[in-house]
């Protein structure tokens, strides 16, 4: 059997999603959508919707599920392709949503990939990364280049990745994304890995979890 080609990585705020999800996609040709990255590009925009989101992002705040829901659904809609999602869903009530929308497009289910990082790397990864939207390309700060490589833009760092703001990210994530795993869980589509060490690494991990 191959590998799984409907695939969304799970995992804490700096667990290295956007990272594994571009590697993912361009190992096995998939279409790649940060959330993360569209919502940043709209709020950018100053668009009445740019401006909603604004008032979820500044406080580190997830913005409401309806609201990612028709953006994810436009995008799912328009790419008519296999696909990673990178930080979607990040609630059980879009990870419902999204089963149902596949199951009624005739879609396989989506295989979802855990990378569990420590606390204390977390923060310590957040605090020192640059990174690129729309494409969704990070790296460290000390290795980054000055333009991104794939669209030209200024590589720069966010501005919720403040320590504040990180910790609200955080606690989110602990109250309405960590029920996400035991609901993977239970129907046997959950790869958990650990996200630490190099990117490489972790991409071998990733491929090995994906085989299993
Ligand atoms: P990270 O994984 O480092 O937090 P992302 O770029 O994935 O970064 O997301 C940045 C922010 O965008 C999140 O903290 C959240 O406020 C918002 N966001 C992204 N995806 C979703 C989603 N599926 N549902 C609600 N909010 C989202």
């Amino acid at each position: 059997m191959g590998l799984p080609r409907q695939i969304l990585l799970l995992g804490p705020p700096g667990a290295g999603k956007g990272t594994q999800a571009k590697r993912i996609s361009q190992h096995l040709n998939l279409a790649y959508c940060s959330t993360g990255s569209i919502l940043r590009v709209e709020e950018q925009r100053r668009t009445s919707l740019g401006e909603e989101i604004h008032t979820f992002l500044k406080d580190g705040n997830f913005v409401p599920d309806a609201l990612i829901l028709k953006i994810v659904q436009n995008w799912l809609q328009a790419v008519r392709a296999e696909f990673v999602l990178d930080g979607f869903p990040r609630t059980l009530a879009q990870g419902s949503a999204l089963d149902q929308f596949l199951a009624e497009s005739h879609r396989p289910a989506a295989t979802a990939v855990y990378l569990d990082v420590p606390m204390d790397i977390l923060e310590e990864r957040v605090a020192h990364r640059v990174g690129c939207d729309p494409c969704g390309n990070v790296w460290p700060r000390e290795t980054a280049p000055v333009a991104c490589p794939e669209c030209g833009n200024a590589v720069v760092s966010r501005n919720d990745d403040s320590i504040d703001l990180y910790r609200s990210r955080l606690a989110e994530y602990e109250k309405k994304t960590l029920p996400l795993l035991p609901y993977y869980e239970d129907g046997d589509r959950l790869r958990r890995i650990s996200g630490q060490g190099s990117p490489d690494d972790v991409f071998a991990r990733v491929l090995d979890a994906l085989a299993s």
